[in-house]
């Protein structure tokens, strides 16, 4: 059976799964491996970036390799490599060269700014030297379409999406955070591609959940529930960062699987945030920011959204790798941590669920914080 795709902007269309790259740069011999089984699994799109270290070079070689064996997708394959903000016209000319380079290619279907985190990025792309440099791209046939990916705020990301500049975006989106669901929607709605940026690890660690939520969902895998959970909203495609081809089974499972959700699994989505709940009791954040800004620039939701994961649903190596990352990832990520709270009080008045703000951080941190081993890629 032939895979579903999805529009995905003025682009080819997309499979419902995008292969990301950034798991497969042990060596020429594993991006081939897990190329290949994104084939077998009815995946048309890949995801790649100079950022990943030896991905575009692996991926070019396992390309042609694959080309030779006349193993190549009905349309043949779409890519999206990314060019980190910021950088000079020159610069960026030569880096996109040099991705068509590595590719083997003479042009790559969606050309991305990788990490529009920052107003000052955003500015670079709309009106300095990355305006040009996206225009010059297009102009010389080079790039179908630009897009953007952000792990910015909600603010930024709803001024890139109106600007009309981009054509896709790839946004965090998860089943267990789902506050970037309405821009989502919103670019879907002005006629935007949107891919979700790896919904199973920075959703959750769900390739290998805890044991509690495991049970919450069941009878349906915790990964297996977040795909069809995003697919359902009708997000175009989903980033699956595999290291061997057995990463991409549930893929293949899924491929056409952007249906409404059934029943068992709305049922088994109720049950897990019952639970979830449950747990939590008084103390779960509702996630609805009034508590912001605090004159320390703590990010309380965020904090209490981790807070709300460990208690909630017991994913303890997951969001102890996410609080341990606060500061240690430049514009990527949160840069203060709940240790900064001065105890001043003056976000109490304003949580509509009264929750004792200070007191949830501080605890969060004496769970949470140490040492981090985590890289930011890979
Ligand atoms: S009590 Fe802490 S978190 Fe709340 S506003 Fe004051 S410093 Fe920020
Ligand atoms: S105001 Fe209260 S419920 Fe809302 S995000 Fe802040 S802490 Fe959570």
């Amino acid at each position: 059976m032939k895979a579903v795709h999805s529009p995905f902007g003025i682009g080819p269309s997309v499979s419902l799964f995008t292969l990301g790259t950034m798991r497969a740069v042990r060596s020429p011999e594993q991006m081939y491996e897990v190329v290949k089984a994104a084939y077998l699994a009815g995946i048309n799109h890949i995801e790649t970036a100079p950022a990943y270290g030896s991905a575009e070079n692996f991926l070019g070689e396992a390309l042609k390799q694959l080309d030779s064996q006349r193993i190549t997708p009905d349309g043949g394959w779409v890519i999206t490599s990314k060019l980190l903000p910021g950088i000079s016209l020159s610069k960026g000319k030569k880096q996109l060269k040099e991705i068509l380079s590595k590719l083997g290619l003479k042009k790559i279907n969606n050309l991305a700014v990788h990490g529009l985190n920052l107003q000052e990025h955003l500015n670079w792309a709309l009106n300095e030297e990355g305006a040009e440099l996206l225009q010059w791209a297009e102009e010389n046939n080079l790039i179908e379409q630009v897009g953007f990916s952000s792990h910015g705020k909600f603010s930024l990301i709803q001024k890139a999406i109106e600007s009309n500049r981009f054509q896709f975006c790839s946004l965090h989106l998860h089943l267990l955070d789902q506050a970037r669901l309405p821009l989502a929607k919103q670019a879907l709605n002005a006629g935007m591609g949107v891919m979700a940026i790896s919904p199973a690890d920075k959703g959750g660690q769900l390739q290998n959940p805890s044991q509690t939520l495991i049970e919450d969902c069941f009878p349906i895998a915790p990964l297996e529930l977040a795909y069809r959970f995003l697919l359902s909203q009708g997000i175009s495609t989903l980033t699956v960062g595999a290291s061997k081809a057995k990463d991409l089974e549930i893929a293949k499972k899924l491929a056409n699987a952007n249906s409404l959700l059934n029943e068992l699994e709305i049922s088994s989505l109720n049950k897990m945030q019952r639970e979830s709940s449950r747990r939590l009791g008084l103390y779960k954040c509702g996630q609805c920011s009034q508590c912001i800004p605090c004159p320390k620039k703590v990010p309380i939701p965020e904090i209490l959204r981790l807070r709300n994961l460990l208690i909630g649903s017991q994913l303890e190596v997951f969001t102890k790798e996410r609080y341990r990352l606060i500061g240690k990832a430049g514009h990527w990520w949160e840069t203060v941590d709940a240790s900064a709270c001065e105890n001043c009080g003056d976000c109490l008045p304003r949580c509509p669920n009264k929750l004792e703000i200070p007191a949830l951080l501080k605890e969060t941190h004496q769970k949470l914080s140490g040492e981090s081993k985590r890289r930011l890629w890979g």
